[in-house]
Parts: C-alpha cells; sequence; structure tokens
C-alpha cells in the first residue's frame, strides 16, 4: 500500500550538523536494562529499530569517564579504546539502513556514586549523590582543574564515539543525569566563580563542552544538547523560563536542541497520568528561539499527532523511545500506508522496570523487545509452521490472545476459544478502571491482527471443558484461562487465610471490576503492591467512599517505583482523601472493623470499617488445565500430542508476563525445544 500523503512531511529529510536525517523519526536514548552486560542484544534491538524506518538510532546514555558511573544500573561505557569495537557494531547494525547512529554521553556527577569504580564522585558543588537509592555517598565540588579535565575527557570520548562510526553526538544534560544539567542548575550548583551564579556562568561548561566537542569531531558528528523543559524542583532549580533564556542566549550552538521534558518520571509518565504530547506547553515557542533544529518526545503513537507537532511548529524532529519499543516499525508502517498496524505502546512502562531492576527489559505490547539477538526474535518476522497442527488456544486474555496471533502468523490453523462474550481476558475489565483505557490497546491490536487472518477463529461465549478438550483432539492445546484475586488474604505477610466474620462484606478486585462496589468507611487491604491497589483506591473515592488504603509496605503501590509512578501515585491518593497508612497489615476482619499490626514492630490497632477490599494475590485458574494433565494418558487416542499452560493460568504475573508466553509458546510450537538447555543466546565474558 501507498504511503498517505498527509505524513509525508513525516519523511521529509532534514540536516542535522554536518550529516542528514532521512525522515523525522528520532528514536531517543533510552534503556534497556542489558547495557554494557548484553551489549549484543542491545546491537541487534537498535539494528532492528533502523530495519523498521527510524531516520536517527540512538544508544542508551554511555558512561564517557571512569570516574563517574551509575552502579547498580547497566547502561553503556566508553571509558577507553577497549569498547569502541562493541559500539562500533551498534552504529554498524544502524547504519545498514540508511539511519544516522547516535550516541548519548553522560558524565552523571551527582547522579554517580561510583559503586564500582570507587572513585569519589565529582559535581559542581559538593552535596550527597542524588540517586534511585540513595547512596551514602557524597560528591566533591570539582576544582578548575577539575573541570579542565572534564573537559579534556568529553573530547577524548567524542573522538570514540567517531571512531565507532557514531554521526550524532548527544551530550546529556536531562533528566537530572547529566552533569551540563548539574552545572546550569541552582539546585545543584551553588558555585560562586566563574562557573557558578548567572545564566551565563552557570551555562559555560556547556558552552566549553560543545564548542570543544565539536572542535574535536564536528566536522564529521553533530553535537547535539539533550536537556530538561523544566526541573520542576520548584524556585531552585532550572526552570522552563531558565530554559528559554538559555535557548535564546546560545540559538545555534548545538547543532539540534534534543528537548525532554522534566525529570525522568516526568519525561516517561505512564498513561496513566499523562496524555500522548503531554510535554506540548513546556516546549512550544522554542522553536522561534533557534534556528537549529528540535527534537522533543511525549510518546507519540498517532501519525496525525506528529504531524501536527512538526506543521505546527513545535518540533522539527519525533523523539520517541517507548513507542520504538513497542513497535520498531512505526515509522515503516507509516510510510507502507499501514498505519493500522501500529503496535501502539500502552503507557505502562514496564520496559523501564528492566532498567531499574537491572534486568534486561521487556515490553508489554512487543514481547520481541531485547530477544532480537537473544532468542532470535523479530518483531515483524516469523519461522513458517512446524510440522503439525492445528492449535486449540483456550482463553483469549493477553497470553490467548498474543498465542493466537503468533500462531497465526506462522500459518498454524487456530481455533481461539473464550469464555465471554469479548475477547482481553484482565484487560478487557481493567481497562474500564482510572487512568488505565491505554491499557486495551493490547486487546485491540490482537483483535484487529487475527481479525485478518483467514486461520484464526474466534470463538466466543465458549467455556470449554476437558470432556469438550478431549472430544475436539486438536493435536495442540494452549490453556490461557487466566486467573483471579483471592479472598482469603494470602499474599505475602499472611501465607495461610484470614478468617474475616461473616457479617463484614468483603471484596475483591473482580468484585469491583465487576461493578460491585462498596460504599461508606471501606479498608482496601494492599499486599500486592503494584498498580491495582492503587487504582481501585481512587475506583472506590469515585464512588463515594471513605477509603482507608492499607499496606504493609513502607510506600503504596511500592513496585511502581520500578515504573516511575510511586511518587505520583502517593500524592494522586493523598489529594483524593485517601488515608495512607503504611508499614502496617491488616491482621483480622471483624464485624464491623479490622485488626491491624505493625510490620516491624507487631503492635496492634483498630480500624472501624463498613467493607473490606483485599487485594492481596492471584491465583491461577488452572482447572482446565488440571483436569487435561489428569487424563495424560487419554491424550494420544484423542489425537492431542501436547498441552501447554501458559500466561496467568500457569503463574499470575503483569500483562508484560502473559503476552511473552503467548508469544514464547507459539515460536516453539514444533521446535523440538532445547532438551534443557539455556533456551537464549548469552554473553560469555573471555570465554576460553
Ligand atoms: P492471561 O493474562 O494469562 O492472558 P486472562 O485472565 O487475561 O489471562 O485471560 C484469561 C481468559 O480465559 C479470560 O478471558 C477467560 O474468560 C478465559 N477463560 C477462562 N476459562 C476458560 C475456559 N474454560 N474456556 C474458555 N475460556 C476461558
Ligand atoms: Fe510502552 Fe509498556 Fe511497551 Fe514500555 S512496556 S514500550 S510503556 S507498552
Amino acid at each position: 500500500m501507498a504511503r498517505d500523503p498527509r505524513y509525508d512531511l513525516l519523511f521529509e529529510p532534514l540536516d542535522i550538523g554536518p550529516v542528514r536525517a532521512k525522515n523525522r523519526f528520532y528514536q531517543v536514548p533510552h534503556c534497556n536494562g542489558g547495557g554494557y552486560r548484553d551489549p549484543s542484544a542491545v546491537a541487534e534491538m537498535r539494528r532492528v529499530k533502523a530495519e523498521g524506518g527510524w531516520g536517527v538510532v540512538f544508544t542508551e546514555q554511555v558512561e564517557l569517564h571512569h570516574t563517574s558511573e551509575i552502579t547498580p544500573f547497566i547502561e553503556l561505557r566508553i571509558w577507553d579504546d577497549d569498547d569502541i569495537p562493541m559500539l562500533a557494531r551498534m552504529a554498524d547494525g544502524i547504519h545498514e539502513y540508511d539511519a544516522l547512529a547516535g550516541i548519548e554521553l553522560a558524565y552523571s556527577g551527582i547522579n554517580g556514586p561510583n559503586l564500582y569504580t570507587r572513585e569519589v564522585p565529582m559535581a559542581p558543588t559538593a552535596l550527597p549523590v542524588r540517586t534511585f537509592t540513595n547512596d551514602p555517598v557524597s560528591a566533591r565540588a570539582m576544582t578548575r582543574r577539575d573541570i579542565r579535565e572534564l573537559r579534556l575527557w568529553h573530547r577524548d570520548a567524542c573522538l570514540r564515539a567517531r571512531a565507532a562510526g557514531f554521526d550524532l553526538i548527544c551530550l546529556y544534560g536531562a533528566h537530572g543525569f547529566g552533569v551540563i544539567q548539574h552545572f546550569l542548575s541552582t539546585l545543584t550548583n551553588h558555585r560562586d566563580d566563574e562557573y557558578g551564579g548567572s545564566l551565563e556562568n552557570r551555562s559555560r561548561l556547556m558552552r566549553e563542552l560543545i564548542g570543544e566537542c565539536r572542535d574535536a569531531v564536528g566536522d564529521r558528528c553533530a553535537i547535539t544538547l539533550r536537556l530538561s523543559l523544566d526541573e520542576i524542583t520548584g524556585e531552585l532549580g532550572f526552570t522552563n523560563s531558565e530554559v528559554r533564556d538559555l535557548v535564546a542566549m546560545h540559538a545555534d550552538l548545538p547543532d539540534l536542541w534534543d528537548l525532554a521534558h522534566g525529570s525522568w518520571e516526568d519525561c516517561s509518565g505512564p498513561s496513566r497520568f499523562r496524555e500522548e504530547a503531554a510535554q506540548e506547553n513546556l516546549v512550544s515557542g522554542i522553536k522561534a528561539l533557534t534556528g537549529k533544529p528540535v527534537a522533543g518526545v511525549g510518546r507519540f503513537t498517532s501519525p496525525d499527532v506528529m504531524v501536527r507537532q512538526i506543521r505546527s511548529g513545535i518540533l522539527d524532529l519525533i523523539g520517541c523511545a517507548r513507542p520504538s519499543i513497542a513497535d520498531p516499525f512505526l515509522p515503516r508502517k507509516i510510510d507502507e500506508g499501514r498505519v493500522d498496524d501500529i503496535r501502539e505502546c500502552i503507557g505502562c512502562n514496564i520496559c523501564i522496570t528492566g532498567d531499574m531492576t537491572m534486568s534486561v527489559s521487556r515490553c508489554t505490547q512487543n514481547p520481541t523487545f531485547m530477544e532480537e539477538w537473544r532468542r532470535g526474535w523479530h518483531p515483524e518476522r516469523f519461522p513458517s509452521q512446524g510440522d503439525s497442527g492445528p492449535v486449540l488456544v483456550v482463553g483469549a486474555g493477553p497470553a490467548g490472545l498474543e498465542a493466537a496471533r503468533v500462531l497465526g502468523e506462522r500459518g498454524y490453523n487456530v481455533v481461539l476459544a473464550e469464555a465471554g462474550d469479548e475477547i482481553g481476558g484482565r484487560v478487557r475489565r481493567e481497562r474500564q478502571l482510572p487512568g488505565l483505557s491505554a491499557w486495551g490497546r493490547v486487546a485491540d491490536y490482537r483483535q484487529y491482527q487475527l481479525g485478518r487472518m483467514a486461520n484464526v477463529d474466534i470463538y466466543l461465549d465458549s467455556e470449554l471443558d476437558a470432556d469438550q478438550v478431549m472430544d475436539y483432539g486438536f493435536p495442540h492445546v494452549a490453556v490461557a484461562t487466566g486467573a483471579f484475586w483471592r479472598r482469603d488474604g494470602v499474599a505475602r505477610f499472611h501465607v495461610r487465610p484470614l478468617q474475616p466474620d461473616p457479617g463484614m462484606p468483603v471484596y475483591t478486585p473482580d468484585d469491583l471490576m465487576r461493578g460491585n462496589l462498596p460504599t461508606g468507611r471501606v479498608v482496601l487491604y494492599d499486599d500486592d503492591h503494584y498498580y491495582m491497589g492503587g487504582v481501585l483506591a481512587e475506583l472506590l473515592v469515585q464512588n463515594g467512599a471513605t477509603v482507608t488504603l492499607v499496606t504493609p509496605s513502607a510506600h503504596v503501590s511500592e513496585w511502581t517505583g520500578n515504573t516511575l509512578e510511586q511518587g505520583t501515585i502517593h500524592r494522586h491518593l493523598a489529594a483524593l482523601g485517601v488515608t495512607l497508612i503504611l508499614n502496617r497489615a491488616v491482621s483480622g476482619i471483624r464485624r464491623d472493623s479490622v485488626d491491624t499490626v505493625c510490620s516491624y514492630t507487631g503492635e496492634s490497632g483498630l480500624l472501624e470499617a463498613d467493607a473490606v477490599v483485599l487485594v492481596t494475590a492471584q491465583q491461577s485458574d488452572d482447572r482446565l488445565w488440571r483436569a487435561l494433565a489428569a487424563r495424560e494418558e487419554d491424550w494420544e487416542d484423542a489425537g492431542i500430542r501436547t498441552v501447554r499452560v501458559i500466561g496467568d493460568a500457569e503463574a499470575p504475573a503483569p500483562i508484560a508476563w502473559a503476552t511473552f508466553a503467548g508469544h514464547r509458546y507459539a515460536r516453539e510450537l514444533d521446535s523440538g525445544g532445547t532438551g534443557g538447555a539455556l533456551p537464549f543466546r548469552r554473553e560469555v565474558v573471555n570465554p576460553a
């Protein structure tokens, strides 16, 4: 199909300093939880994005000198010449598809605890390091001599980046993570020399670095600057109006202004709290202050919104991290007139948890992310059908839908049987909850894809039991029947059921999602620690209840620290009037009250209540799987070769685990398995 001419603008080339981007799709730097530990996986992931049509593809942040590193987080390094070959592989892969390769150089300063190198951190001003983990380490103030060395280290890193083949070199001064920002901001720069005080002085280092980096490599590489549009730290800090003053003062200094939102939490705000193009107010008008191109982000997945950003003079380049993760082929799909095939990011931030937990990142929508090299999974290409089929998939939640989609792509005949009158499983329910409507894209994308496959049939209102499955006799059966929320309080704090007084109404998340909502004084007990407790507290408030959220953790929705939304959730619930009781568990449920206990001391308390909501744990709905497993000796006579349980029916977890399970099942069917051997490649240091 041909491209819709409405989107031609997105495919106009643009000069960035000495290099030319072939289009306006600018994959901004983003982490991936792999970094220096998994460079081959990172290189292949970036190469696939270039194949998908991105005009510019960046690395994640690359630590430019060993005196500043951000252990325990795993990014890339360009500490000496030994790092060049690995980085060159990335740049080469990106160049295979005529994309520009960008590298983001970071000196972490006050954000680098140096737990690995044991160097003393250096920053504009002596302060404790500012890290996610509040490491008990302080930075010393840089002397003039240190600053001179810092400039040389930048220059050396630029020369190495050029040797590795990069076309764009981005100096990182955003998200609180780069030393340029630490100098610019009055929050972290209290100096009284020529590098502190006025904006002119605070921007001196930035000017010196850009000038010297350009002198070193500017004939071949563009020098770009990545800044936060607003630190949003109140009076102190680098505000949006100062950013505008800075751009006006240095209009044409960098070859491109790459403008991020604020902190990383703002810039990567989840869809629960931020719309597409959320930074528009902060960035509007800046382009008029400079003759150089401006790139910006906003979780852009709609080509119409992208075109509007350019046509209305807000941006020149459409910066994307998460949308490029969820669909590495987004530009190509627009180019080929296949806009409906775009797998839109849902804004869940599961990808970020890979970085925060130092594991390899995963994506709810794109299970092939970071598996391109490890497992050889390509987001758009699939192995053809193996030597058997057809396949019965039971349950049309995220696991079943993804299994059916990938089996369909492989060419299998598939029957997808769903008990309910709609597909989607948990997503069908959860998309109705406050702030989670974008999560419905998990089902919408797959529904559209399956609707176009002649070899996949979906049967709704089809709750199957073991007799039916045996009678049908499909050679392969995938049981993706999901999970339900427990009603007995068992999770982490309690591993044995609570015994509630029958006079107290007790609800589960499933009850609430079915529209059965308590009013009056509701105690919500959260021993799940991810989003569900906080989301349901909001739903209850919307329904008129007075809500007290009790959790044994020190933080409300604790695991959302990994999705960068924990602070926002706390503020949001407090503003809604939810009473937050931390470090306490519900230990008993009486007729008109609940007992609570301090998680540390065991000290007890009592809370009056009209109803209790238990957000504790999910339990697999594996009844069908167990019934089939019990009849394994009859499978052969029934014509069944394999029965597998996948997704939440195997073990409940976030949605991304279910799409991964469905994808893996479908990829590996008829592959023979690995016989217990490692199912993916890994990077082995100095193999003998
Ligand atoms: P997952 O996250 O693993 O995909 P979900 O709970 O989202 O799991 O989806 C499971 C789906 O399976 C639900 O839509 C549910 O209605 C369906 N289901 C459960 N049991 C059966 C069954 N016996 N036959 C058909 N569909 C079923
Ligand atoms: Fe988007 Fe979620 Fe995928 Fe991240 S994990 S790219 S937020 S869908």
